[in-house]
């Protein structure tokens, strides 16, 4: 073996890869000649120096890499007002429930209060606004639950809005029972709102993921 095939195969050994030679003929080498001794002793030492020196200083710049981050994630500010939008919207709807509850229960307990009714119809009027006010109140506490009363509230309030107005002009009902209805009205556009939202974001989320993995 030459010198030069000796060091370069003994720098690939002391860097961890296969030397290309016979290890044993290196040693062999090694063993016979001594400037590639010394040579090989030298470099073992640069080479072990080198690897346990400390390493040198760096400032520490976590304040300033700090201070460089934005505030709020971007999209943290938006989500902050969706949240705080929906919580307004549950809580208008709160409120219109238990005025539509408030306004239900006198006829549901004492067959009172819907106008000259017989007792059993305003007892039936009683139970279908509570059961309107049980709707909104159960979307204003649980949110996923607007679209499936849809159907319920938008057909009920699509039908009484008409026939009120119709009502209204004939003169078979007073202005201040026709405007408890409007209370309906405001429960039906929060829960439509809420629904709409929400189909909102649902199908904004699976794009908002796509978009991130493409990324
Ligand atoms: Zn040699």
């Amino acid at each position: 073996m030459q010198c030069p095939a000796c060091r370069e195969a003994f720098s690939a050994r002391l860097d961890g890869e296969p030397p290309g030679v016979d290890p044993a003929e290196l040693d062999r080498h090694l063993a016979g000649c001594a400037a590639c001794a010394g040579w090989a002793e030298r470099t073992e030492l640069v080479t072990r120096r080198a690897r346990l020196a400390p390493a040198p200083p760096v400032p520490d710049l976590t304040r300033e890499v700090l201070a460089a981050l934005p505030r709020t994630l971007p999209g943290a500010r938006v989500a902050a007002r969706s949240r705080l939008v929906t919580s307004a919207l549950r809580l208008a709807l709160l409120a219109v429930g238990v005025a539509q509850a408030a306004w239900a229960w006198p006829a549901l307990t004492s067959g009172a209060g819907a106008m000259s009714a017989p007792v059993h119809l305003a007892h039936e009027t009683g139970a279908w606004n509570l059961g309107v006010a049980a709707a909104l109140l159960a979307v204003a506490a649980a949110p996923r639950l607007a679209p499936g009363t849809l159907p319920f509230l938008g057909t009920f309030t699509a039908l009484l809005a008409t026939l009120t107005v119709a009502d209204l002009r004939a003169g078979h009902v007073h202005a201040d029972r026709a405007v408890a209805h409007l209370l309906l009205l405001a429960g039906l556009s929060l829960v439509a709102t809420i629904a709409w939202r929400r189909r909102r974001r649902s199908r904004a989320l699976p794009a908002l993921a796509r978009d991130r993995v493409a990324a």
